[in-house]
């Protein structure tokens, strides 16, 4: 599902700079990440989804080389084959929860906003506990009711990858319970790859792997130090 190699990538600005010298994951699979704050987690999250490109190396999703479609290319690729719960949530404020959830079918003239697809958002929203929500401006949410959000969207359009950058983070222990038992029974029923980042250690036992960023990150402090100005 997910093949990387070689990958380097570093942003515009910052002296961050990410080095995956190779990363399989197969179809199907539950994997977590796990690594320290600022060790490029979500940074690797957006270039498998295509959102950031990688300066060098490959990054193939479903095999299809990322870096070789347009940028239209890139967001109807993303659109029908992946979910992503953002760490931010990403909800826009306007809307009410539903809206929320409906979000790419709405903004997405490839997908379609058919009676079935809003009853799924409603099922879902119901299965997440913010059923009694759905009408609701997410301005009035807490933001672990703002994560289920996000999670819900990921789902509604039943994404073969799904992405999950620290879903659970806001969330008290019932709630984290009952959104990881929702990722993975999603995942388990439709045969889709879950990619969950995590700091929650007592989630772990529920991935089939897990992967430890600090491989991938240089904790060399002298890293940290900005190159000297030349004279
Ligand atoms: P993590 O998700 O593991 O906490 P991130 O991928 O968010 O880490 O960030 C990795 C590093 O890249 C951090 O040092 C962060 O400050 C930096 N960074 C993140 N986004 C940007 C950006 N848009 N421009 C410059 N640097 C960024
Ligand atoms: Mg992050």
């Amino acid at each position: 599902m997910i093949s990387i190699s070689d990958l380097r990538f570093h942003y515009s600005q910052g002296g961050f700079a990410l080095h995956v010298p190779e990363l399989e994951v197969e179809s199907g699979e539950r994997v977590a990440i796990i690594g320290p704050s600022g060790s490029g987690k979500t940074t690797l999250l957006n270039l498998i989804a295509g959102i950031r490109l990688p300066q060098s190396g490959r990054v193939v999703t479903k095999q299809i080389d990322i870096s070789d479609l347009a940028d239209g290319e890139r967001r109807d690729f993303r659109i029908q084959n992946i979910g992503l719960v953002f760490q931010e949530f990403e909800l826009l404020e306007y809307l009410n929860v539903l809206d929320n959830i409906l979000l790419p079918y709405r903004i997405n003239t490839s997908l379609e906003l058919t009676k079935g697809v809003r009853q799924r958002a409603s099922e879902l929203a119901e299965m997440m506990g913010i059923g009694d929500k759905a009408n609701r401006n997410v301005r009035r949410l807490s933001q672990g009711e703002k994560q289920r959000v996000a999670v819900c969207r990921a789902l509604l359009a039943e994404p073969p990858l799904l992405l999950a950058d620290e879903p659970t983070g806001n969330l008290d222990p019932t709630n984290k319970d009952r959104v990881l038992d929702i990722l993975v029974e999603y995942a388990e029923s439709k045969g889709s790859t879950l990619v969950t980042v995590t700091h929650d250690h007592d989630l772990l036992s529920r991935f089939e792997r897990i992967i430890d960023f600090k491989q991938f990150y240089d904790i060399d402090p002298k890293s940290e130090v900005p190159p000297a100005e030349a004279p």
